[in-house]
């Protein structure tokens, strides 16, 4: 079939299978790059198919030659529609893995879930052993309690209506966007999926049996961004479950001694979690051009890279006063923020494509998905039906 992007808004509805794995070979360039780092070993990663998650697998496995668990919620094709990309960046890296000698087996089914949880369970002692780190990358709308109740995560504020500019992504033109305040039911539903709740029962069900070697390392991802995306962001209700989250590493370290938990602010990336985010494009559209300018722009790769050999496994962790590592250091330094709000101010429809790197946010949101990357042939049929190896 020949696999071409099918854009809706925030989202694309295809993936090519070859273009995902030139994403994922492309990031095994990088660490390679980099260097090796005195990291984990064997290493359990919650969502790991995607963004952050596939870069933090990536980096285990090739910076640190980690064997690797991955555990993920995508579809695979039915012959007709393409998978979804996670899909395929999993079937490459479990290649790409295997061909260096490395360990790498994935799980496809809800995190959230007690039976995957256990089926990771089964599998480390089946395999490893025990695990010695655990990156919980979570970005989901949904989860299912076990209780059997589904509660939803809402993008909303929790101050009343914020109105700002925003980047409509169907024409790239400068609207103006409302966003609504959260009910009691929004915000407590954003916090039990998205907050600490879940990274809690994994790190009980992990202890529990036996998988958690002494000192494993967990670190969750959280973000803050500017003062200008509070009200959506930190504010808002995904803020709300974030700082759960950050309480959750405390909780995790009390409750567990043995394990090292901790957050990771990162910066803000476009992924497909991120993209979803009103208001939040223009602001990284803006970002990703004064941050190239400024020779500071990192992509998700270079980030989890970055907090390997720099912060995680360099000595003492270096950590705010709320105990979180900040990745997003570079986003937040203020002649990257001043900048950023100078043409904020500025940016309307005819002077965005000069004020703001929209062809750099839109170049990354088709390379997710597989496209426009000039190394592959896009008009050559390609078999959509890929297998990952360990499934
Ligand atoms: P993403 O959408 O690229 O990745 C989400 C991952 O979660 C995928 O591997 C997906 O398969 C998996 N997943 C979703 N629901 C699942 C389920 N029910 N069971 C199993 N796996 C499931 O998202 P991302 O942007 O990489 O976000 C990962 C984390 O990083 C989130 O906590 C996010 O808040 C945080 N973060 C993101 C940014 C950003 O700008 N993108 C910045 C800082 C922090």
């Amino acid at each position: 079939m020949i696999v071409e992007p099918k854009v809706r808004e925030f989202i694309c509805t295809t993936a090519h299978p070859e273009g995902c794995r030139e994403n994922v070979k492309r990031q095994i360039a990088y660490v390679k790059e980099k260097g090796q780092v005195c990291g984990p070993k064997k290493m359990l990663v919650i969502g790991a198919s995607t963004g952050y998650g596939l870069a933090s697998r990536i980096t285990a496995a090739f910076a640190c030659q980690a064997a690797t668990i991955g555990i993920m919620f995508e579809k695979p094709s039915n012959g007709k529609r393409t998978a979804t990309p996670g899909w395929y960046n999993t079937a490459a890296f479990e290649a790409l893995a295997q061909e260096e000698g490395l360990y790498a087996k994935s799980i496809n089914g809800d995190a959230f879930s007690a039976e995957v949880k256990q089926q990771a369970i089964e599998m480390i002692k089946e395999d490893l052993g025990q695990v010695d780190m655990v990156i919980y990358s979570l970005a989901a709308p949904r989860r299912t309690t076990a209780d059997n109740k589904t509660w939803s995560s809402t993008l909303k504020t929790t101050t009343g209506a914020f109105t700002e500019k925003s980047l409509d992504l169907r024409n790239n033109t400068i609207v103006t966007k409302t966003v609504e305040s959260a009910n009691d039911e929004e915000l407590e539903g954003t916090i039990k999926v998205m907050g600490g709740e879940d990274w809690m029962d994994w790190m009980d069900a992990l202890t529990n049996a036996g998988v958690l070697a002494e000192n494993a390392v967990t670190v969750a991802y959280s973000y803050i961004g500017p003062e200008l995306t509070y009200p959506i962001y930190t504010e808002g209700t995904i803020g709300q479950a974030k700082k759960h989250l950050t309480e959750t590493a405390g909780r995790i370290r009390e409750k567990h001694p043995g394990i090292q938990a901790y957050i990771s602010v990162n910066k803000a990336l476009v992924t497909q979690a991120s993209a979803a985010i009103p208001i939040v494009p223009l602001y990284f559209a803006i970002l990703y051009k004064v941050m190239k300018e400024q020779g500071t722009h990192e992509g998700c790769i270079e980030q989890i890279s970055r907090l390997f050999h720099d912060k995680l496994f360099a000595g003492e962790i270096p950590m705010d006063e709320q105990g979180r590592i900040r990745m997003d250091d570079w986003e937040l330094a203020p002649q990257v923020q001043d900048a950023v709000m100078d043409c904020w101010k500025e940016v309307d429809t005819e002077n965005v494509k000069k004020l703001s790197d929209i062809e750099g946010y839109w170049e990354d949101f088709y390379h997710m998905f597989g496209f426009h990357f000039d190394n592959v042939d896009y008009s050559r049929d390609v078999d959509i039906q890929v297998e990952i190896p360990s499934l």
